[in-house]
């Protein structure tokens, strides 16, 4: 049965595929987005929003209504890189649409999200959006590189408490992984390698401590829906004079992912506990991240991302099922959770503000060579975002 919502969106099936086209041929890295953000600014304006601004890191924000109640819509526009340019199919950043397919990079993840988001937002006023609310799309920046970093700053500087939040990511889903990123380093005393007796390596240090991660990684905690948490080596390295000498330091990076239950300041001690690493003495400290972005703002936080999970018995959780029902014509009683991190980190897993997501595209061509999006996809994405608000506000409590 289709949707007084599914039918405005499929009149503007060809305009959000044009949208999503130029965008997938602007090239937008992490802190490489100004030109992307431009687009999207322009079209916001062209479609009516009442207010389109750039937040001081770049994000570009736009708002619709002028009403008390706050609904974020988020998607970010940053993509991560093509890798070997000799594995695509196609030009990455010359999309084409084949067979009602949109290809190129960025298309699901998540530059479909925010086209739809878009037109979506644009639509839920020309189906007569409440007067209480003030619906903000949010186009966020350098979420590949650092979840949550620039949502969190226009959530705690720019539209403190929000209601709730809704991200494009691909797929429904309301549940996440948190992680840290950790660094264990080892420090020795750097020599001729002529002489080795006469320092001592640091990277022998890291030896049992390699073998304790991994057999970590074997006894952490579990969860039904999650799954299990996980450690994984990510990288080493060692600070040498030359490839002659012995080495003076040597760090180990490890990606932890945690399930349920797990906080990230126990899964640090967890490490820091480790008997290699407290007999050689390493020092184990978070990632930091920093980045200047392309307005000259920089942010930076600790790598640490808490598990999130919005209880399905929330309202924005009950509200976006009902708003499959109203805006699709579908009835949807499950959700799912992505697999992947991503801006709910610091919306849900760190300021509490419910989160959910609904979003074009399958979440398994995201950072792939064959990344893509149906246009299908794009049409019921922009009638869910389109219905959202309206029976978000219906929604008891
Ligand atoms: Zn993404």
């Amino acid at each position: 049965m289709g949707t007084a919502y599914l039918a405005a969106a499929h009149a503007h099936a060809a305009a959000v595929t044009e949208l999503l086209r130029d965008l997938i041929h602007t090239p937008s890295l992490s802190a490489g987005e100004q030109a992307v953000v431009t687009r999207l600014a322009a079209q916001m304006e062209g479609l009516g929003y009442d207010e389109v601004v750039l937040d001081p890191f770049g994000s570009v924000i736009g708002r619709i209504g002028s009403g008390p109640r706050v609904i974020v819509m988020d998607s970010h526009v940053d993509t991560v890189g093509v890798g070997s340019r000799d594995e695509w199919a196609r030009d990455p950043f010359e999309p084409v649409v084949d067979d009602g397919i949109v290809f190129g990079r960025g298309a699901c993840d998540d530059k479909g999200g925010i086209a739809a988001m878009v037109y979506g937002a644009a639509l839920a006023r020309e189906m007569g959006l409440p007067g209480d609310v003030s619906l903000y799309v949010v186009g966020s920046v350098q979420e590949e590189d650092c979840d949550g970093l620039a949502l969190e700053h226009v959530l705690t500087k720019v539209l403190p408490h929000p209601e709730v939040v809704v991200l494009g990511e691909s797929t429904n889903g309301q549940v996440n992984r948190g992680r840290i990123e950790v660094l264990v380093r080892t420090r020795g005393s750097s020599c001729h390698a002529s002489a080795p007796e006469r320092g001592h390596n640091p990277v022998y240090d890291l030896g049992p401590v390699i073998a304790e991660v991994e057999a970590l990684n074997g006894r952490l905690g579990y969860d039904e829906f999650l799954g299990a948490g996980t450690i994984a080596l990510t990288k080493i390295e060692c600070e040498t004079p030359s490839v002659n000498a012995v080495p003076a330091t040597a760090t180990l990076y490890l990606d932890r992912r945690l399930t349920a239950g797990e906080d990230p300041e126990a899964a640090l001690k967890e490490i820091a506990r480790l008997p290699a690493v407290q007999r050689v003495g390493g020092t184990v400290e978070l990632v930091t991240y920093e980045r200047t972005s392309f307005t000259g703002t920089t942010l930076g936080q600790d790598k640490s991302f808490h598990t999130w999970a919005t209880p399905i018995t929330d309202r924005a959780v009950r509200a976006g099922l009902a708003t499959v029902k109203a805006g699709l014509g579908r009835v949807q009683e499950q959700t799912g959770h992505w697999v992947f991190s991503t801006n709910g980190v610091a919306s849900m897993g760190k300021l509490g503000i419910p989160t959910i997501g609904f979003g074009p595209g399958d979440e398994r061509y995201a950072h792939t060579v064959a990344e893509q999006c149906p246009i299908s996809d794009l049409v019921e994405a922009m009638a869910w975002y389109a219905a959202f608000p309206a029976t978000f506000i219906g929604t008891t409590p």
